[in-house]
């Protein structure tokens, strides 16, 4: 029996004590961008830096003093740092990298935990000009050797422990020039390779004083590497100009107000965690809680308890993991101090919305947008009617369609791709050496999401799933192609097909069906195996969580792997169009 759930109302004016910044029926109809972008700070000369709007012009001005970083790391430490510090630092790591000769375009990576080292070295990298590439901490050697070397990244930001998972991989980074290892408060015992540099040692050496590289609002600023269904992730690449969207959508889709304490529980490994962990709050002068723990619920309610935080950003896996734990355990928090919710990442199923006024007396505002959008662009609004297991209505400035495999529009409540009017500002401006398959995802006068949705009479949209093998796993695209060439690389695969499974929490789950080489049983162990195989070269959270042995996969005639045939065989559906496929 499907559930129906009844639209939330708008709220009212006692349950928003603080007025929303957008009304959407008020400001929807004849906004122009450029009066957002006249909201920015620029620099002298014309010129924006994503470093300046988020930490500079705050610095420079009334909220110098003001704690922009409130860090909780794993072990209960606590450390705050004003903009007017923040400002400092960055400018200091801006200098140690200029000492490491990098210049405007060049390319520079993270890999490391929530550190607040990683916030300052990006905000460095951003100031002297280059490009930065944060990546997720829990990926294992693969998957960095990949981005590494698809960017060309010239110095590498790193902490001990992920120093020492990726020790293999130095050798093929050819265009890799300095490796700079965060110890933070000395937490690594082991000495450190000498050919590594020290980021306390270069700290200490580099002047506070920093003039910001000259960068236009169409210089690059940040990559951030996504899956699709064929092929090694690609990188997308965003402009300075995106700080005007992430400025606006704080404002109007997060409601962040000066006084407030905000959230996020995303990694900026993912593009979440950096344009909504870093810029958003950061471009309108917010403070910002960064608790570098993991998840547990009960840790997480007393991060919102401890800090008083008032908005909050997190994702679906996450929410439906927090009502798994029960509602008797945020009982035992004092949860006042929140006063907006907001999810991301995934379809937040209506029951997760509902939860939401039930247990903290407000819904989860579910919101909508891709790696390659850059910003949020379809959101359900404070002050607007929220319909549960809708993602809502475009942002003012944004128009999206839905339209057909000949890229016509379809009408209301009728599924079909999911498309934008290119052009918005946090526009991805290409992805890293592959501009072939940039310009294939505009089609039709569309940038075309590779989503499939439906919008009803009211303009509120539906998502309805991927329109290509791509696996949304806790919110982590995962590309099936990825997880194959890891898993032949065991001497007993022989070839590995790879699909998302339907999951409870997760939504979905990477499972993969493998057949052997000849001379290998297919057995527990053996399964054990490459499942430990894969997790060391990949992470755990792109590695296969199932594997299933069968004796071969089913092909088209040229060769590639049906994945949408195992996928129907896998959940018991009709198999469609077969009449591709090689004889099994
Ligand atoms: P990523 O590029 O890794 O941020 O993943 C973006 C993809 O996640 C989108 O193309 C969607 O498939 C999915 N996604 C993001 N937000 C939502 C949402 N609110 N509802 C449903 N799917 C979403």
């Amino acid at each position: 029996m499907t559930m129906t759930f009844p639209a939330i109302g708008k709220p009212s004016a006692d349950q928003m004590a603080v007025k929303p910044n957008l009304d959407y029926e008020k400001t929807h109809g004849n906004f122009q961008w450029a009066e957002m972008y006249a909201e920015l700070d620029w620099l002298p000369g014309g010129w924006l830096n994503k470093a300046h709007e988020a930490i500079d012009r705050h610095a420079n001005g009334s909220r110098r003093d003001k704690v922009a970083m409130i860090w909780e790391g794993k072990n209960g430490e606590q450390e705050t740092y004003t903009f007017g510090q923040m400002k400092t630092l960055t400018n200091r790591f801006a200098n140690v990298l200029k000492s490491l000769g990098i210049q405007k375009g060049d390319r520079v990576f993270l890999f490391m935990d929530r550190l607040p080292e990683l916030y300052i070295a990006f905000f460095g990298i951003l100031k002297v000009g280059a490009i930065a590439g944060p990546l997720f901490s829990a990926f294992g050697p693969d998957p960095v050797k990949d981005r590494l070397q698809d960017s060309g990244a010239k110095v590498l930001i790193t902490q001990p422990d992920l120093r020492r998972r990726i020790t293999g991989i130095i050798p093929e980074l050819f265009e890799l020039e300095h490796i700079v290892v965060v110890n933070k408060d000395d937490r690594d015992p082991q000495p450190r390779d000498p050919a590594d540099l020290d980021y306390v040692e270069e700290m200490a050496k580099a002047s506070a004083d920093f003039d910001i590289v000259e960068t236009s609002q169409f210089d690059y600023s940040i990559m951030h590497y996504t899956s699709g269904t064929t092929g090694k992730p690609k990188g997308a690449v965003h402009r300075h100009q995106a700080a005007v969207q992430h400025y606006a959508t704080g404002k109007w889709v997060l409601d962040l107000h000066e006084d407030d304490i905000y959230w996020c529980t995303a990694d900026p490994g993912w593009v979440t965690g950096t344009s909504y962990g870093m810029m958003a709050p950061w471009t309108n002068g917010v403070t910002q809680l960064i608790y570098e723990g993991g998840f547990r619920a009960s840790a997480w309610y007393e991060m919102i308890q401890k800090h008083k935080v008032t908005v909050w950003y997190t994702a679906p896996t996450a929410i439906r993991m927090l009502m798994r734990a029960g509602d008797e355990v945020p009982k035992r928090y004092d949860l006042s101090s929140l006063r907006y919710m907001n999810s991301v990442g995934e379809p937040l199923n209506p029951e997760a919305v509902v939860w939401g006024v039930t247990v903290f007396g407000m819904p989860f505002h579910d919101n909508w947008w891709q790696t390659e959008t850059g910003a949020i662009l379809c959101a359900n609004y404070p002050g607007m009617e929220v319909r549960p297991g809708s993602m809502g209505r475009p942002i003012p400035g944004i128009e999206l369609g839905i339209v057909d495999d000949d890229y016509q529009q379809v009408g209301p409540d009728v599924d079909g791709n999911l498309v934008v009017r290119p052009g918005w500002p946090s526009m991805f401006h290409t992805y890293w050496n592959n501009t072939e398959m940039y310009n294939s995802k505009f089609r039709g006068g569309w940038y075309v999401t590779g989503d499939r949705a439906r919008v009803d009479k009211d303009g509120y949209f539906w998502f309805q799933g991927r329109a290509d093998d791509v696996i949304n796993t806790a919110g982590h695209l995962v590309g099936p192609f990825e997880v194959e060439s890891a898993l032949i690389e065991h001497p007993a695969v022989a070839e590995a097909g790879v699909i998302g499974k339907p999951d409870p929490i997760a939504m979905e789950v990477v499972k993969a069906f493998v057949a052997l080489n000849e001379g290998f049983e297919a057995t527990t162990e053996l399964r054990n195996e490459i499942t430990r195989f894969s997790r060391e070269k990949l992470s755990a959270a792109i590695a296969p969580r199932e594997i299933e042995f069968v004796s071969s996969l089913p092909k088209t005639r040229s060769g590639k792997i049906m994945r949408r045939l195992l996928k129907a065989r896998e959940l018991g559906l009709p198999e469609g169009d077969t009449s591709g496929l090689e004889e099994e």
